[in-house]
């Protein structure tokens, strides 16, 4: 997700960048075990392969209660694979699906619980072709399986439901961003955004960013009307005065990941860096704005390549919507056309950090933007008009003053306030961190490092544990007791990255 507006929106880094109003004390939490890379090959029982790694070919993953926000998701379900049916009815503004959810059992257990929104209506369930009586309670639903499975057991749910999507309340102070989930506009169209949570109020999930899973989607909609996720698009056909969209995501996903519109929306198919397939999605009144943007898109997945190796994913592309929305959905960004580019390229920064990799409960949310922050100061420094100094001048000059107020309105990064998620703290603060790094490890090794975690730990959910020991074991130093104070300081760490200078924790 973009940082919040009026902190990253200047056109030069000398642009003002203020923090947000002032808060109340932070909430601890705790680092969660740690990983490492994938190593398993795909297994016919289902099983999840070690540490946090997804199966790519499967889709099993290490689902885990998150620690900032243990409403949403079960530990016990592993999605392995989203097939959703959608068929958007503008007019009506009613959404109607049928989500075919294959789903293992992380844990011995005889019910799986989804997220589906209470205002969207579950008309029918079934688990391996049987009528289910699923209880849906607020936005739970609860479905059993008719028998004890034990781990690894897998059962098929298919969920047929239906409503009009509406926005949840969202867990932060960011007045960008009223409401979290899908959301019906004016004009009849439909788009989501839903960090942390709310995919479900447009399809029952499994709504936590440790269940990634595999997708397989199509979404129907009257003529002139082209609906969008992530993934490969894989063609419209035509039905009966409608047009149903094939999307295919080859690689696991989030939840909060996963792109959705239908709109009146051209489509724009281009050829990036190296053949990468690029394709563009806007509303006819926003071309000249989205094209703007997408001139830049070469230039920003080579600025990135540059620096962290290979664009991570098969496919890029950018849904433009004339709302205030920045966000690194997998494969497809989901992005304002008023945003200027260092915006564009934040989001692109997170196919590699956030996307590839993943944290695996919202305390780690500093992996996602640490990084693409950091990301984004890189692009302005480098495009300055006029000249900005370095990196590290504009670090020292306009983001480390405001260091300290940030950690007092919304908690140190490594531990926010949970009803302040994504505030300007883990953003600004880890980038910090980062450029401390930077500099105690020179240019060639500390982009190596972040070319390796992102390669490396590709279609896994990390946390600040692994991360840790990641560094340790890429550069041969241990940096635990920097990352730590700058992760969990309420004041502005005095310790250096090589270990000098003391430490505030
Ligand atoms: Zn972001």
């Amino acid at each position: 997700m973009g940082a919040a507006a009026g902190q990253t929106h200047s056109t030069t880094p000398s642009g003002a960048r203020t923090p947000a109003a002032p808060g109340g004390a932070g909430t601890p939490s705790s680092a969660a075990p740690s990983a490492d890379a994938p190593t398993a090959t795909p297994s016919a029982s289902a099983a999840a392969p070690p540490g946090g790694a997804v199966d790519p070919a499967t889709g099993a993953s290490h689902p885990v209660v998150d620690d900032v926000y243990p409403q949403y998701g079960d530990p016990a379900t592993d999605v392995l694979h989203y097939g959703l049916d959608l068929h958007w009815d503008p007019a009506a503004k009613m959404l109607t699906g049928t989500a075919t959810l294959t789903i293992r059992a992380a844990q011995p257990t005889d019910r799986f619980v989804l997220d589906l929104a209470g205002t969207m209506t579950s008309d029918s369930v079934q688990v391996d072709g049987a009528a289910a009586a699923a209880a849906h309670a607020g936005d739970r639903l609860t479905v059993p399986v008719g028998k004890q499975l034990p781990a690894g057991g897998t059962a098929s749910v298919v969920i047929a439901y239906h409503g009009t999507p509406q926005l949840v309340p969202p867990p932060m102070t960011r007045p960008d961003i009223p409401g979290v989930g899908a959301q019906v506009t004016a004009s009849g169209g439909v788009w989501a955004q839903q960090e942390p949570y709310g995919a479900f109020t447009w399809f029952p999930c499994n709504d936590q960013p440790s269940d990634k899973a595999l997708y397989d989607v199509t979404i129907t909609a009257p003529d002139g009307w082209a609906g969008v996720t992530g993934g490969t698009f894989q063609g419209r056909t035509e039905a009966n005065g409608s047009g149903v969209y094939k999307w295919h995501q080859p690689d696991p996903v989030s939840t909060y990941l996963v792109a959705f519109s239908v709109d009146r929306f051209q489509e724009e198919t281009a050829t990036g860096p190296h053949g990468l397939p690029l394709t563009y999605w806007y509303l006819p009144a926003d071309a000249a704005a989205a094209h703007q943007l997408i001139a830049a898109v070469p230039e920003v997945i080579t600025f990135l390549e540059q620096r962290y190796g290979p664009y991570p994913f098969p496919t890029a592309g950018v849904l433009f919507r004339p709302d205030r929305v920045g966000m690194e959905t997998q494969t497809m960004i989901t992005l304002s056309t008023r945003l200027p580019v260092d915006d564009l390229l934040h989001e692109f920064a997170h196919q590699w950090f956030g996307d590839a990799v993943t944290p695996t409960t919202w305390s780690g949310l500093w992996l996602n933007e640490g990084f693409a922050m950091y990301s984004q100061f890189m692009w302005d420094v480098a495009h300055a008009a006029g000249g900005a100094g370095t990196l590290d001048d504009f670090m020292t000059t306009h983001v480390l003053p405001v260091d300290q107020s940030l950690r007092q309105q919304d908690g140190p990064p490594g531990h926010f306030k949970p009803t302040h998620f994504a505030s300007t703290n883990v953003y600004y603060c880890p980038a910090l961190m980062l450029n401390g790094l930077h500099d105690a490890l020179g240019d060639k090794a500390f982009y190596q490092l972040l070319n390796d975690w992102a390669h490396k730990n590709k279609g896994t959910n990390q946390d600040r544990a692994a991360f840790i020991a990641f560094v340790k074991a890429d550069t041969g130093k241990d940096f635990s007791a920097y990352i730590n104070a700058w992760l969990d300081s309420p004041t502005t760490p005095t310790i250096k990255a090589d270990g000098s200078g003391g430490t505030t924790v």
